[in-house]
């Protein structure tokens, strides 16, 4: 029997984890059921389409979280990314393409790779007799599949809206006018009493506020997203606040059981801030899912005291978007723990974006080769790198109980203190961020080059510029010509 690696979805995550696995000599079948079957949101027939925007945000990799997920998939040797380079237009400092262009770039190279077959067919549930299979569906994963999957991870692991609570890095909050304290100062299980960081709003604040929600520019929801019903217990703070002046202080903004260290005063109203990520460098405000656009969350979140100066590392929002609860049901490796021979990749496992999405493809289609080559397991990449602090985050870092997509960003990374300056001292206040940001990239990149080395080791795949496999396997000759994984691309 052929050990073939089955791949459901053809979308940013599948091809990407296709294009890995088969130049690591691994047969791939990828299904895509496209243009048989269509979702709502994609327009073609196409591979890889892109559902909306053509940005794939900051390609600066010295400064911006997204610009080195670019650069480390790039030097793993990236289809999307070569597939992206190639199809680029003008766009500032970011990197937007062609979408056409971009899409059937894709195809083709998947086409003309030798071993791997591209059937055009809608996957209902993982096929019993493949040997690995990678579920890459996407959002709008079909719903005959999402009931497979709910019938194998449970119904409570399959989300069908996001519900996105604006995330604050931790630093950026002012602790002398907000405070950390539980309601209460119940401990809970395995809390202190002081897990909560609340930020108080007296009467006139708390009314501006609601004025202020009320009266922001909000995006709606698409006609064919009103037809699946997001529950009660994720209504959008605005419409909370629809519903009455006091409704807020009845929910998310109540201020009982917590008193204000600063102050002698009781809180008219207070917003609390929860723990996001193990590291303890994010917190996420707790209630405040919103349909609000960007700016508005910026300016209306920056009203609440302690939050003046807040820097998000990902911003509210409502979509219909399938997800599991990656935390609880996966492995590091992106297995499914109860059947390690499904791994899920792309969006579905809960990253948000196009280049994440992709991200998680290259990561499950490089474990997948790893694993059907033998030899040794792949180590995972490291957690200093974009690709390795967004895989933690999915995996271990994150809470379960409170598990909703994200996006890249430098909240997810180990800390790292202020870099000296020429004087000798520490960067600090605003000075900080930008040379914290070059460590962090700087940190990423040096450390990438040994994990890319055992990639290279285990998986059999030409480091870039070879040009070829380390098992002789074909490797279509897109992502050397292009430069990126290519000797140009080195920096
Ligand atoms: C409406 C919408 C707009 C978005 N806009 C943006 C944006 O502007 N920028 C951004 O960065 N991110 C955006 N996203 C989020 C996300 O980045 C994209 O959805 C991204 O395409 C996810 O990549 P993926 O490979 O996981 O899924 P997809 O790219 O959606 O690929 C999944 C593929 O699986 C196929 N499929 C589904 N079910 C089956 C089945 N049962 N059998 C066979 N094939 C199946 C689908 O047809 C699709 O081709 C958007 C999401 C949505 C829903």
């Amino acid at each position: 029997m052929i050990r073939q690696l089955h791949i459901i979805g053809g979308g940013l995550a599948g091809c990407e984890a296709a294009w890995q696995a088969a130049r690591s000599g691994v047969p791939v079948i990828l299904h895509e059921m496209r243009p048989l079957k269509r979702t709502q949101a994609h327009e073609t027939g196409q591979l890889a389409e892109l559902v909306c925007s053509n940005s794939f945000r900051s390609d600066d990799h010295h400064a911006s979280a997204i610009g080195l997920l670019h650069e480390e998939m790039r030097r793993a040797g990236s289809l999307v990314m070569s597939a992206a380079d190639r199809n680029k237009v003008p766009a500032g400092a970011a990197l937007a393409v062609d979408r056409l262009g971009f899409s059937r770039a894709i195809e083709d190279t998947l086409r003309a790779t030798p071993n791997i077959e591209i059937r055009r067919n809608e996957v209902t549930a993982p096929p019993e007799e493949a040997y690995a299979v990678i579920i890459a569906t996407g959002p709008l994963t079909s719903a005959p599949l999402a009931e497979a999957i709910t019938a194998f991870t449970g119904s409570q692991s399959l989300a069908f809206f996001d519900a996105l609570a604006p995330i604050v890095h931790m630093d950026s909050i002012d602790l002398s006018q907000a405070w950390f304290q539980s309601r209460y100062d119940k401990p809970g299980p395995g809390g202190t009493g002081k897990d909560y960081i609340n930020c108080p709003l007296d009467q006139s604040q708390y009314e501006h506020f609601v004025n202020a929600l009320l009266t922001g520019e909000k995006t709606s929801f698409k006609e064919w997203e009103r037809n699946t019903p997001y529950f009660e217990g994720c209504l959008p703070i605005e419409i909370m606040a629809e519903r009455g002046p006091q409704t807020l202080r009845h929910g998310p903004m109540k201020p009982v059981g917590l008193t204000n260290p600063h102050r002698p005063e009781k809180p008219y109203a207070v917003v609390q801030l929860r723990q996001d990520n193990a590291l303890g460098t994010l917190y996420n405000l707790v209630g405040f899912q919103t349909k609000l656009k960007h700016g508005e969350q910026t300016r209306i979140f920056r009203m609440i005291p302690g939050l003046q100066n807040a820097r998000f590392a990902r911003l509210g929002g409502i979509h219909r978007n399938t997800f599991i609860n990656s935390p609880r049901l996966l492995d590091g490796r992106l297995r499914l723990r109860t059947q390690p021979r499904l791994r899920f990749a792309g969006q579905i496992t809960g990253v948000e974006g196009y280049v994440e999405s992709a991200a998680m493809g290259l990561l499950a289609g490089l474990f997948a080769a790893a694993e059907w080559r033998g030899d040794a397991e792949l180590p995972l990449p490291p957690p200093t790198s974009a690709m390795g602090a967004l895989l933690q985050h999915l995996t271990v870092g994150a809470q379960a109980d409170t598990f909703q997509p994200m996006n890249v960003n430098f909240g997810l990374f180990p800390p790292i203190p202020a870099p000296l300056q020429a004087d000798g001292r520490r960067a600090r206040g605003k000075a900080k961020a930008p040379a914290r940001k070059h460590a962090y990239c700087a940190r990423a990149l040096a450390d990438m080059e040994n994990w890319l080395k055992q990639v290279s080791k285990i998986c059999g795949q030409a480091m870039p510029g070879t040009g070829a496999t380390a098992s002789g396997e074909p490797v279509s000759e897109m992502a050397v010509e292009t430069g990126h994984g290519g000797k140009d691309a080195a920096p």
